[in-house]
């Protein structure tokens, strides 16, 4: 991964790069252009100098040569005309002056006497003297030399003649000339290949007129071109006045001095740009450092909180956009740090109540648990809470739970902690060594019996809890929670303020559950027998009724007896699907119980669930109409108890039965504390008198007055009565002697399968008197 840091060098240096390189370029364009330009104007510059130099040089010559025309000597031996003399004077005059050519012409211009062959200009003299009586002077190449030449009238005081006096154009001449001109002079004669002079550096200059010889033809052009090669820049110099034989002279300014200056301005541009690039860099790399921190240590605080760690605040040492980051940071952090507690809390404790949780008290009591110290746990629910809800409405009454947490907490005090384990239970703890439980918590219920009131509604809260000794009856948490419930239960069921675990109650509740468990699956597979058990008529002392009793048989349980698995039924909702199994068995069963002799009623048991329902309703007088031969009629048994628990719905569901036909009997009479009015009310049409009266009628007085009783009531009222559980000879006859209707019980059979009913049927018969 590439640093920010990084990136931000990367980007700014390649666009510094650019900007320099942009501007090296346009500077060297714009100077590499003038530097041509600069090197013309030099030359222009110098051509000017060069021949306005040359020009004095020459009005030099001529005051020097008129002084000599002036001379009388010289004069007189031009006028006497004798050679010898003239030579003589002209050779003195000329070495005086420092004249390298002298000659003089007649009048005319005719040379008469001359130190050189001036053939080739002698035309030109005789035009400029036939032209001008005054001075004047040209330039000469005459025998491989250049001369400048001054001519003056020699008068006497006619003109008798003209001297003319030459000054070579040597290399001090042009070296004086470079000197004021600042530029290299090279002259070249009689298009000669090699020039004659130059100021140029000899040694170079030698090699060029070597290569300047064996390329094509010479002269200045060919000059030009060689010395431009080496960086020089040059011009012919168009020569003012009148000129003889073929001088040309060509004037050289360096390019390469011109080049070097470039170079050196291009090694400045570039050493700035380096230096800049540097500083910039440099300044960069603060600046990058300068975000890059501050942003670095913004993602270690985050990460510190990420890990949980909330302890330092984010330190803002700017006021820039980083300080703002910083502050918004530790804004956060406050606000996940506040959230966090807020959670942490949630975790433990119950935000309503401010009591522990279900959870906090967990890690409470299982370190109480580990101390091995004795305390009292008692499982508080508050048994009307539900129809409080109802009535009150949940938000109105939930509004008491923080008082009822007060209230707890005032009575446990230091002697222990309340938590709060659902909405409906509170778990209170006692550190108390004792055995007394009781005293304990007796308080605590007590404390209820004051009435709480919101907004001027008193409500009074009915508490009832399950109590534990511990670590004596639950040594783990686990089983404390399950044996608290237990005991809970136990107490509501029997309806007391509270209720002591008892030992083996919780292997009860296992079994309880196991069975349960089991039963859902022995109704799944049909698991169920049906046994018949006969109910005999005391007057005809004929066998007109059976009773169906239900068995179950287990593979991993055994046989699990009605009494204990029915109320487990009737508790997990699963008794419909029982009495569903027991009619359709019964139904089944009819077609061999059609073959019986007599007419039959088969009792089947009812329990307070399926009176209720009005599908199982109409599931029964389906059966009871369609489903059963002529001589078989169906009853039912419902117990007093189940019908008692809702007597008005369970009135109009059974009088449904009762119209259709149907026998119903008051199941467990005696059990269930109805009253005569309910008695009366009830459409049942026969009493069933509780096995636990008659069973030791024949031994009890007290049974016996009950059972006499009960038949004079129920006759009174119009009932049959029937007894169960008759073991003896002796109750029967009491029975009979009472004028008990029916009696069921082991003296006559016990609960038997179909295919022993039959047979017992039919040897019944027999045995009856005709
Ligand atoms: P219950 O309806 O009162 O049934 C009579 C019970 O007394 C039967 O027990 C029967 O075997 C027993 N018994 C009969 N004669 C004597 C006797 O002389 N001495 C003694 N000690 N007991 C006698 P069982 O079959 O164990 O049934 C127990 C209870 O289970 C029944 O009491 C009934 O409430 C329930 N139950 C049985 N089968 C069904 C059923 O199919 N449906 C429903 N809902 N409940 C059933
Ligand atoms: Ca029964
Ligand atoms: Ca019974």
């Amino acid at each position: 991964m590439i640093s920010f840091r990084s990136k931000l060098l990367l980007i700014f240096v390649a666009l510094l790069s650019l900007v320099f390189a942009s501007i090296t370029w346009a500077v060297f364009n714009a100077v590499s252009s003038a530097s041509v330009t600069y090197a013309n104007n030099e030359l222009d510059v110098a051509e000017r100098v060069f021949n306005k130099l040359l020009l004095e040089n020459r009005r030099q010559l001529i005051e020097r040569a008129s002084l000599l025309a002036d001379d009388y000597g010289f004069r007189q031996a031009v006028a006497t005309n004798e050679e010898e003399t003239l030579i003589s004077v002209l050779a003195n005059h000329g070495e005086r002056i420092g004249a390298s050519m002298v000659f003089i012409t007649d009048s005319a211009g005719k040379l008469r006497l001359g130190s050189h062959d001036l053939t080739v200009a002698e035309n030109l003299i005789a035009n400029n003297i036939s032209k001008a009586e005054r001075p004047f002077s040209l330039l000469l190449a005459v025998e491989h030399q250049a001369f400048q030449l001054a001519m003056v009238p020699v008068r006497a005081p006619s003109l008798i003649g003209w001297v003319g006096l030459g000054f070579t154009m040597d290399a001090e001449l042009l070296n004086n000339l470079k000197s004021v001109s600042k530029a290299n002079i090279t002259l070249l004669l009689d298009n000669a290949r090699q020039p004659s002079l130059t100021t140029l550096d000899a040694a170079e200059f030698v090699e060029l007129s070597h290569e300047l010889a064996t390329t094509g033809p010479g002269g200045s052009g060919a000059l030009t071109q060689l010395l431009s090669r080496q960086g020089w820049l040059s011009r012919p110099v168009l020569l003012e006045g009148d000129i003889a034989g073929d001088i040309e002279l060509l004037l050289s300014v360096s390019a390469t001095q011109l080049q070097d200056k470039l170079n050196k301005l291009q090694n400045h541009i570039v050493s700035i740009g380096v230096v800049a690039l540097a500083l910039v860099l440099v300044a960069i790399v603060t600046m990058a450092n300068s975000i890059s921190r501050p942003i670095a240590s913004l993602a270690r605080s985050a990460n510190r909180m990420a890990l949980g760690d909330y302890s330092k605040p984010v330190t803002a040492t700017s006021r820039d956009e980083f300080g703002m980051l910083a502050h918004s940071l530790n804004g956060l952090q406050t606000a996940i740090k506040d959230r966090e507690e807020k959670i942490s809390y949630q975790a433990e404790y119950d935000i309503e109540t401010g009591l522990a949780n279900r959870e906090k008290s967990k890690s409470e009591l299982e370190a109480l648990l580990a101390k091995k110290r004795p305390f009292v746990v008692a499982l508080l629910k508050l048994d009307n809470l539900n129809r409080l809800n109802d009535l009150y409405g949940l938000s109105f009454i939930q509004q008491f739970m923080p008082d009822i947490a007060q209230r707890l907490l005032a009575v446990v005090g230091a002697q222990g902690f309340v938590s709060r384990t659902k909405n409906n239970e509170f778990l209170v703890v006692f550190n108390c060594s004792g055995n007394n439980a009781d005293a304990a918590v007796w308080p605590i219920l007590d404390s209820f019996s004051e009435s709480l009131s919101h907004d001027n509604i008193a409500i009074n809260f009915e508490p009832r809890a399950g109590i534990l000794y511990c670590p004596e009856q639950a040594d783990n948490y686990e089983d404390l929670i399950r044996r608290a419930s237990i005991a809970l239960s136990e107490a509501r069921k029997l309806a007391l303020p509270s209720y002591l675990y008892q030992e083996g109650a919780d292997e009860i509740h296992l079994r309880k559950l196991t069975i349960t468990a089991y039963l859902q699956q022995a109704i799944q597979q049909g698991n169920f027998e049906l046994m018949y058990q006969p109910q005999l008529d005391l007057q005809s002392n004929s066998v007109n009724g059976v009773e169906a009793l239900i068995r179950w048989t287990d593979p991993v349980l055994g046989k699990v007896f009605p009494d204990e698995f029915i109320p487990l039924a009737e508790e997990s909702g699963a008794i419909s699907d029982i009495t569903r199994w027991v009619l359709g068995q019964v139904c089944k069963d009819c077609a061999v119980l059609a073959n019986a002799e007599s007419t039959l009623n088969v009792g089947i048991n009812l329990s307070a669930k399926d009176i209720l329902s009005k599908t199982m309703l109409a599931e029964l007088l389906d059966k009871a109409a369609h489903a059963v031969p002529a001589n078989i009629t169906l009853g039912f048994e419902v117990t007093e108890t189940a019908l008692i628990a809702d007597a008005h719905k369970a009135m109009d569901n059974l009088k449904v039965l009762q119209q259709a036909g149907l026998s119903l009997s008051m199941d467990d009479f005696g059990t269930g504390f109805s009253s005569l009015s309910q008695l009366k009310l009830m459409p049942v049409d026969k009493l069933k008198i509780d096995k636990s009266f008659v069973m030791k009628l024949d031994e009890s007085p007290e049974d016996q007055s009950i059972v006499q009783a009960t038949i004079k009531m129920a006759h009174a009222l119009g009932l049959k009565v029937v007894a169960e559980g008759v073991e003896n000879k002796a109750a029967g006859e009491m029975l009979k002697a009472w004028g008990c209707d029916y009696m069921q019980g082991y003296y006559l059979a016990r609960p038997m399968p179909l295919l022993d009913l039959l047979p017992w049927l039919q040897q019944q018969a027999a045995q009856q008197p005709a």
